[in-house]
Formats: C-alpha cells, structure tokens, sequence
C-alpha cells in the first residue's frame, strides 16, 4: 500500500504525486485510506501472502497503527518500506513486534542528503538519523535489508564504495538500478538506467559476504 506523504524530495522519484504532505492530510483523505484499505482487505485478504506498507514515508501517516492493525487481524505478515530517516518513529513497532520484515533506504551518503532535500543537522543530521535507524533494526532481530537505488550522479562506484563501509555488518544489501520512468524532477527522467551486468561485476569486486544482491 503506497501511502502519501514523505519528507524527503529525491530528484529521481517515480512517486511525484505521493510526495506532497501538504495536499495528503484532509481528514477525507485520511479517511478514505482507511476505509478503501479495509474494504479491500475484507476482499481480497485470502488471496494474499501479506501487506507492504510503502509510500512516501509510511512512517509519517498518521493512520498507519490502524492500518497494521487491520492486517494483523486478519493475520498476514507486515513489511513496511522506510527512508530511515525516522527511527524515533520506527522503533515502537519494532519493540512491539508489529513487523515481520523491514527494508530501509539508504540513497546516498549521508552528506549528500541536503541533494534529497534533508534540511536537518547535528541529531537530526541524516548520518546520525540513518545509523540509528540501522542499529535499531540490527538490534530488533527482525529480517531486513537495507536498498540503495543507484543512480548516477547520486549514486556512483564512489559512493557505493563509501556506503560499503556503513552496511558492513547488515546482512542483506541490495543494490536496485535506477529505472527510467517520471520522475519528481523532470530533468532526471531520461536518465540512462545503469547496466545490471556492470553492477554485477562491481559487486562482486566488493567481496562481499553475504554478497549484495541486484534487483
Ligand atoms: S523516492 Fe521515496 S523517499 Fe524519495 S521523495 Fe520519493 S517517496 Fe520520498
């Protein structure tokens, strides 16, 4: 379920109309997620394997508790997407085991998040954001990954070798080749997607154990 809502502004992002808080917190609005989230659950619930809850930042929707809490009645298991920028938010659904699975993105280094639209510093900086986010899931005991979507010039074999030292210790990383499509900012959208097969060698240049995996 991709809800709306995020604060973050990634030139790349295939998701312009889901970025806007602004136009994403009406009461209707808010209710309409709800209900249409219950009704098709209450549809299609038995068909499913479980529910990813993404967006945006799916941690910033003031309704998402209700909306787990929908899926865990029916007992299908949750993944929730996050930019990772949130840990205060992110944490009582880890200590209350509402999560069955977690990715979390990390898109650039860290000092490069003021290109994503990041204004905050010091304890909200994004590096100090980011790896608290990483050692609360790494201490949750709860599957995760961590994705980067690489994304030249964002993302590059330079960043990605930067990167390599923060996500030593996580257990799956996977790197996901940007792909062409429309895109937040225009200029971004005739991008040329990087080559899987080039990524391949890369990683595996890295050594990596477990090795990185694309997607
Ligand atoms: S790519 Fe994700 S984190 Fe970035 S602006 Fe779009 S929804 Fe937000």
């Amino acid at each position: 379920m991709f809800l709306p809502g995020c604060h973050l502004r990634c030139p790349y992002c295939h998701n312009p109309d889901l970025v806007d808080l602004n136009n994403s917190r009406t009461a209707d609005s808010l209710n309409e997620d709800f209900c249409g989230f219950r009704d098709f659950l209450s549809r299609r619930a038995e068909l499913l394997g479980g529910v990813v809850f993404s967006g945006g930042e799916a941690l910033l929707h003031p309704l998402l508790p209700e909306l787990i809490g929908l899926v865990e009645d029916v007992g299908l298991p949750v993944k929730l997407d996050t930019a990772g920028l949130l840990p205060d938010a992110l944490a009582p659904y880890l200590d209350k085991g509402r999560l069955n699975y977690v990715a979390m993105d990390l898109k650039t280094q860290p000092d490069r998040y003021s290109e994503l639209g990041w204004k905050g510093s010091g304890d909200n900086s994004a590096g100090t954001l980011l790896k608290r986010t990483m050692s609360l899931l790494a201490d949750s005991g709860i599957p995760y990954e961590i994705r980067t979507t690489v994304v030249p010039p964002l993302v590059d074999e330079t960043v990605l070798r930067n990167l390599a030292q923060l996500t030593a210790e996580v257990p799956r990383w996977v790197w996901q080749p940007y792909q062409r499509g429309n895109t937040l900012n225009p200029d971004w959208s005739s991008l040329i997607a990087p080559n899987e097969d080039d990524l391949r060698i890369l990683a595996n240049d890295f050594g990596r154990i477990p090795e990185i995996i694309i997607r």
